[in-house]
């Protein structure tokens, strides 16, 4: 068999998803199959780069041992609650268990209508395809928890956005498609029995040890504000920005999920955003934290049932641990930024001066990913023109790096850079050449998508012969919106 199912989502009560086959595609040729992520999940994969598994990649053909699902969800989008969303254009064809023993799901994304496509074709157009590839690529190369891509086909239709595009399957790889919005489906239809079965199921999944806690449900909740706290502040790390952080969006095991209009920043400004839905703002970079705490409160309210029989003690239980968010997260954030100007520890004096360096970043209109990581190289060289001149004007900087200078002092410079090093990638997929890889791709070339995606594979190291890869766009290059292109 190409996947070795063990299928326990589809296991669960009729109440969790609609059974619904994928709809064939008309001529559909494999772009890229993912043979390391394959091998991992112990899948064969000759088979899979074969016809039949092509067949398999772009739902025309049913994989010996799977029960495609659309899976049911509800979502807080943009802040107003939807009870009803689902898989419309996404079909879950089964799960597996990989070499490393973790279950995973295998989901085709643009595969056809289902129960909950509403007005959406089910489909999907070639170019977020090729974005989600290789920006969930890109991060897994980071080192951030994120849905992988197991696969990339074109499939031959056209379907219809602004215009008429080419269409496209991706093949996604998640510890679990279960989101925030999973437990608000239930919670919204007051169905305890099976919101008690679906924390059941996530617990088993991604929270083991809950099961031994005084209180499972608490430490599930726990689990996830812990995961989600961490992987904001990842994000910020690198300059990310998700654009549509929806509790629908939200993944209950910590990984990235939903690569719609994300983007990198390229200069930093802490209001960045790039989707062009995203009128007010809401998922903004620096607003990131904060979102993902309000999302948090929404799987808090849904899982009260859980939490204590007396609702007093049950919204006592869910505060206490919405509280603790704050503080983990900007912990978080300390650490990570204060890595990233060489120093370990993120104690509140050095926050203050990566602080100070962002702002500097914002007024001299500098290149994030840039700045950082020419900071080390201005560290090991004593030469600071390599920084400098990432600034609109050198002046708004040269303060901040005789203070950060002074700091370094006692400290190990080998230690420094090197942590700076593998804290501030070269290499990040720029939102240009994300489009430029598109554009090509619409034309039936894969060259620069394939050229992109290798160089992003190793984020934080000296590639010659990728030189241009490293540079911020020009004005005339900068791709200033996002769009879901659902
Ligand atoms: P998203 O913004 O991608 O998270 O999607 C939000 C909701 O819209 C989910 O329920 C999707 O399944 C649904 N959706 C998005 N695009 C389509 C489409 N082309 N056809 C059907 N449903 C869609
Ligand atoms: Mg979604």
């Amino acid at each position: 068999m190409p996947f070795p199912f063990d299928n326990t989502y589809a296991r669960l009560p009729e109440a969790f998803f609609m059974a619904v086959d994928p709809t064939p595609v008309s001529a559909p040729k494999l772009i890229r199959l993912n043979h390391e992520l394959a091998a991992e999940l112990g899948l064969d994969v000759a088979r899979l780069d074969s016809a039949e598994g092509v067949a398999i990649l772009s739902g025309n053909q049913i994989a010996e041992g799977s029960v495609p699902i659309a899976m049911a969800y509800s979502g807080h989008q943009f802040g107003g609650f939807s009870p009803q969303l689902g898989d419309g254009r996404a079909i879950l064809i089964g799960e597996v268990v990989g070499r490393d023993g973790v279950r995973r799901d295998i989901q085709l994304k643009g595969s056809g209508p289902t129960p909950f496509s509403r007005r959406g074709d089910g489909r999907s157009a070639l170019g977020p395809v090729l974005r989600e590839y290789l920006v969930s690529e890109a991060m897994a190369a980071l080192g951030v928890p994120t849905t992988r891509a197991l696969a990339a086909v074109v499939s031959g239709d056209q379907v219809y956005r602004e215009g008429m595009t080419p269409g496209g399957v991706f093949t996604r790889v998640a510890q679990s498609h279960i989101r925030i919005g999973t437990f608000q489906w239930f919670a919204a239809r007051q169905d305890h029995d099976n919101l008690r079965v679906l924390a059941d199921h996530a617990i088993d999944r991604h929270d083991p040890e809950a099961r031994d806690a005084e209180n499972p449900y608490l430490a599930l909740l726990e689990g996830v504000i812990r995961r989600q706290a961490e992987l904001v502040a990842h994000w910020m790390q690198l300059g990310f920005i998700h654009g549509v952080m929806n509790t629908d969006n939200m993944s209950i095991s910590g990984e990235t999920i939903d690569y719609g209009p994300c983007a990198f920043l390229d200069i930093y400004h802490p209001a960045k955003k790039f989707s062009f839905i995203d009128q007010q703002g809401r998922y903004a970079f620096a607003n990131q934290g904060p979102i993902a705490h309000w999302n948090l409160t929404r799987l808090a309210e849904a899982l009260l049932p859980l939490l204590d029989d007396d609702q007093e003690k049950a919204v006592a239980l869910a505060e206490t641990a919405l509280d603790a968010f704050p503080a983990l997260h900007q912990n978080a954030l300390q650490r990570r930024f204060t890595a990233k100007i060489g120093l370990e520890g993120g104690s509140a004096s050095d926050w203050s001066l990566a602080e100070t360096l962002l702002s500097a970043m914002d007024r001299g209109e500098a290149d994030f990913t840039l700045v950082f990581r020419h900071l080390s190289d201005a560290l090991e060289t004593g030469n600071d023109e390599a920084v400098t001149s990432l600034f609109k004007q050198p002046e708004t900087i040269t303060a901040w790096l005789s203070v950060w200078r002074s700091r370094m002092q006692g400290i190990d410079k080998d230690d420094a850079i090197a942590l700076m090093r593998r804290t501030n990638p070269i290499f990040i997929p720029r939102n240009h050449r994300i489009e430029a890889a598109i554009q090509a791709g619409n034309q039936g070339n894969f060259e620069p998508f394939h050229r992109l995606h290798k160089v992003l594979q190793h984020p934080f190291s000296e590639q010659p012969g990728f030189a241009e890869y490293e540079a911020a766009p020009t004005p005339e290059e900068v791709v200033p919106a996002t769009f879901c292109g659902t």
